[in-house]
């Protein structure tokens, strides 16, 4: 029987409050066992508020290069969990030709206008902002109607007036706004980037998706976006241990870039995509909305996290790595 030994894991600040509670049971030893919590638990049971600095609010772009990678989804339910942490959160739908920011928030019947109206003047900016019913604190703008085409003109520019209109809001500015990038890196990608001052890329671990999330890191970097975090997303241990699949070590050390979350794969994520009920809502929590909230925490506290290497015992033949 393989046992695992948990050689390395720890989030940078020494007062982070995460456990190391998602990681597999079985990939710890049971001595390792006792020490730890041994149950799932949400980060929203400590009773600290992660600590915003710096300006407000932060635009952060979701992006990633190649599509189906979980962009919408890590919208969706890092914006909630930041909500949820008690924080303002307008995200915006910047995907125009393929917009279903709204259908993973089960908000689609309530999008009765869009940026582009508001631009046209015929409507006021609160009057395309949908407010979630669930946390009132999370408003979502989408772009433009489904199946429309961008405007001509709609550009940067434009996105970057709604980001100035939504700080000068009377009720305040939000302290994040959230953009769903679209995939590629055309005129859609340009648009989504140009507000943003951080960028969060998603990235699966595979060949292609890591090709394009290092083409979209240089991107970013040239218009000037140097803070770049990465989430790992629908990461299987099962084939990292059978190494049919990259390590999440392996993905940090190509890409270069401060990890901000791992996501398993979960059939729960597809669920709570086809309910409109994101994930992190889920009660009990499940691993992947767990994972989501942790990356929502680290985002706020500008965080990182390390990718987990786990070695094989006794024979200490070779190593796997992993994810805490
Ligand atoms: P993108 O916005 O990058 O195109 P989406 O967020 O729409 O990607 O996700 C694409 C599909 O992958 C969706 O059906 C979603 O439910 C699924 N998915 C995303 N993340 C996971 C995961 N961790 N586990 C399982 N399915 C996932
Ligand atoms: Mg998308």
């Amino acid at each position: 029987m393989i046992s695992l030994q948990l050689h390395t894991i720890s989030p940078n600040k020494k007062n982070s409050p995460f456990p190391i509670s998602t990681t597999p049971k079985h990939l710890i030893r049971k001595s390792n066992l006792k020490n730890r919590p041994n149950k799932i638990v949400s980060v929203l049971q400590w009773n600290r508020k992660p600590e915003l600095s710096g300006e407000t609010p932060r635009v952060v772009v979701i992006t990633s290069g190649k599509g189906g990678v979980g962009k919408t989804t890590t919208t969706a339910n890092v914006g909630l969990s930041l909500a949820r942490l008690g924080f303002s959160v307008v995200a915006i739908d910047a995907d125009v030709g393929l917009r279903n920011l709204d259908l993973l928030l089960g908000l689609e019947n309530r999008v009765n206008y869009t940026a582009v109206e508001v631009l046209n003047g015929d409507c006021r900016l609160d009057q395309a902002l949908v407010r979630d019913k669930r946390w009132s604190n999370f408003e979502l703008l989408c772009i433009s109607k489904p199946r429309s085409k961008l405007p001509l003109g709609f550009g940067g520019k434009a996105l970057i007036w709604l980001v100035d209109a939504l700080k000068a809001r009377q009720e305040g500015s939000p302290d994040f706004i959230i953009i769903d990038c679209p995939a590629g890196i055309d005129a859609g990608f340009i648009t989504a980037i140009t507000p943003a001052n951080e960028a969060v890329l998603v990235t699966t671990p595979d060949i292609t998706s890591l090709r394009d999330a290092d083409r979209v890191t240089g991107l970013l970097e040239c218009d000037g976006i140097k803070d770049i975090k990465m989430i790992v997303n629908r990461v299987r241990t099962d084939m990292i241990r059978g190494e049919d699949m990259m390590s999440v070590l392996d993905v940090q050390e190509m890409l270069g870039l401060a990890l901000l979350g791992v996501i398993p794969e979960d059939a729960e994520v597809i669920r709570s995509t086809n309910r409109g009920y994101p994930l992190v809502l889920n009660k009990p929590p499940t691993l992947a909305g767990l994972a989501f909230e942790q990356a929502a925490w680290r985002l706020v506290e500008q965080d990182s996290m390390k990718a987990v290497m786990v070695e094989e015992e006794p024979k200490k033949r070779g190593f796997f790595s992993f994810f805490g």
